[in-house]
């Protein structure tokens, strides 16, 4: 357990002022590993705010590089940043913003092969993917792993997040059952900001054990009516991904 410098205590002042955080609460972040799947819309300020909130690990993969349609929502990478892997750019972000945080950056696939190893040593996964096949592989490496996953996801001004907690709630399985959708979406960056701020804000609470999570519970919001509307979740009894965690949960 690694404890709090003096700068860090000036650093983070204003959230330890927090009475849920406090100083108890940034030790956990600090000694927190965090893996966060994809560099993209909603990994960018996932990563940012995770850093800025003091994290003390951040581990994030992304296989592709930058490109000028990316930047009305990546946030992580600049215009400057074009052409380069944005697991570089990402890095570098990352590091300007908070030295002390330390960020591992991996240009890679994640597969079905390798994602175990990807998340190794993480406490939580993060998605911040932009297709179902690769969320659905981490909603089963987290239940596999026993840690929680954090899901978020945008279209147009629309977003919704839920925190699967292996063993207690419903996991992304539980929710969609349909066909899988390949498409290349419509996406406004203030939509992703809203949704990475959530993701990271649930993050946040689980690694300090404070508020309420999206527990069974899927978060939608919609930009254009400004409105956000919450829809239970069931666990379902079948789900090839999390059902077996429930019988032992
Ligand atoms: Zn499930």
């Amino acid at each position: 357990m690694a404890f709090l410098t003096a700068h860090e205590m000036e650093r983070y002042d204003r959230q330890i002022r927090i009475a849920e955080i406090g100083k108890r609460g940034q030790e956990k972040l600090k000694n927190a590993r965090v893996f966060i799947a994809g560099a993209g819309g909603l990994g960018s300020p996932i990563s940012i705010y995770l850093a800025a909130a003091g994290v003390g690990a951040i581990r994030i993969v992304d296989r592709e590089r930058v490109e000028a349609s990316n930047l009305n929502r990546q946030i992580l990478h600049w215009n400057d940043d074009i052409g380069r892997a944005k697991a570089d750019s990402a890095r570098a972000t990352l590091a300007r913003l908070n030295p002390a945080t330390r960020t591992e950056a991996i240009c890679d696939t994640i597969t079905p092969e390798n994602v175990a190893q990807l998340v190794a040593g993480c406490d939580l996964i993060v998605d911040a993917m932009d297709n179902l096949p690769t969320r659905f592989l981490l909603n089963k490496t987290a239940i596999e792993k026993n840690i929680p996953f954090f899901h978020g996801a945008v279209h147009g001004f629309e977003g919704r997040a839920m925190t699967v907690i292996p063993g207690k709630t419903a996991c992304l399985r539980c929710m969609y059952r349909g066909p899988i959708p390949q498409e290349t979406f419509p996406v406004i960056g203030v939509a992703t900001a809203v949704i990475g701020s959530i993701q990271a804000t649930e993050v946040i609470k689980w690694i300090a054990g404070i508020g309420a999570l999206l527990e069974n519970r899927v978060m939608v919001y919609d930009g254009l009516a400004m409105r956000f509307t919450e829809f239970r979740i069931q666990k379902n009894p079948g789900c090839d991904h999390c059902a077996d965690a429930a019988e032992k949960g």
